[in-house]
């Protein structure tokens, strides 16, 4: 499994301002449609494209299209649906398809309450949106479903990652296909309410405001 941890001072500032307590929701919203879009273009450089003639207003030449089937892009409910604009912007084309998952009280396993999935992913390129790689158990359960429904590789997109899911989702689905995670951190760790420290609080609420 690969992580990619994007390098780049513009990443660093607007972390920075998700990352501080007085930003309010509407500049976080903003800053994390500009922060995914970033991060989209570096999770996107494998895209998979084909060549293509085309002809200019001068000359023929050969350019890329990206290949069919067409890549689908997964935002995790709910605080993934804060990262689709970003990554929308940068691949319009995209499938959007959506998941659910909530904890199970009793088994303390995440389960998918809600599915918008076509039924065969074989050889899609996905790309899942998280924003917070806490315990992993989340992303975990989203990545295997995607596998048992065919999927040929899956990118995760997560603003900020925490060491102990890193190693949670590498030990769980390296073995069953390509995985990789492109983040803007990688932070210290979890802390005792299994928030992502320093991190940035409840991305969730951060995003939509405390329901
Ligand atoms: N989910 C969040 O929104 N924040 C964390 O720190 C961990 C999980």
């Amino acid at each position: 499994m690969q992580v990619e941890v994007v390098q780049h001072p513009l990443v660093a500032h607007k972390l920075t301002l998700l990352r501080d307590q007085t930003t309010d929701s509407p500049t976080f919203r903003h800053l994390v449609e500009e922060l995914v879009t970033l991060l989209a273009y570096e999770a996107t450089r494998d895209i998979a494209v084909a060549p293509k003639p085309i002809q200019t207003p001068v000359a023929p030449t050969v350019g890329v299209a990206l290949t069919k089937p067409r890549p689908i892009v997964v935002p995790i409910l709910r605080a993934g649906l804060g990262m689709l604009e970003g990554m929308s912007r940068l691949l319009p084309s995209a499938e959007v398809g959506f998941l659910g998952l909530q904890r199970d009280e009793q088994t303390l396993q995440a389960i998918i309450y809600a599915n918008r999935l076509p039924e065969d992913l074989a050889g899609r390129q996905c790309y899942v949106l998280d924003p917070m790689l806490a315990t992993g158990g989340t992303l975990i359960a989203s990545i295997e479903y995607l596998f048992e429904r065919g999927a040929r590789t899956v990118t995760c997109i997560c603003l900020l990652t925490a060491p102990e899911g890193i190693a949670a989702v590498r030990q769980a689905v390296s073995q069953r296909g390509e995985v990789r995670i492109v983040t803007a951190a990688i932070d210290e760790g979890l802390n005792s309410k299994a928030y992502i420290t320093p991190g940035l609080g409840d991305a969730g609420d951060r995003l939509y405001g405390v329901v």
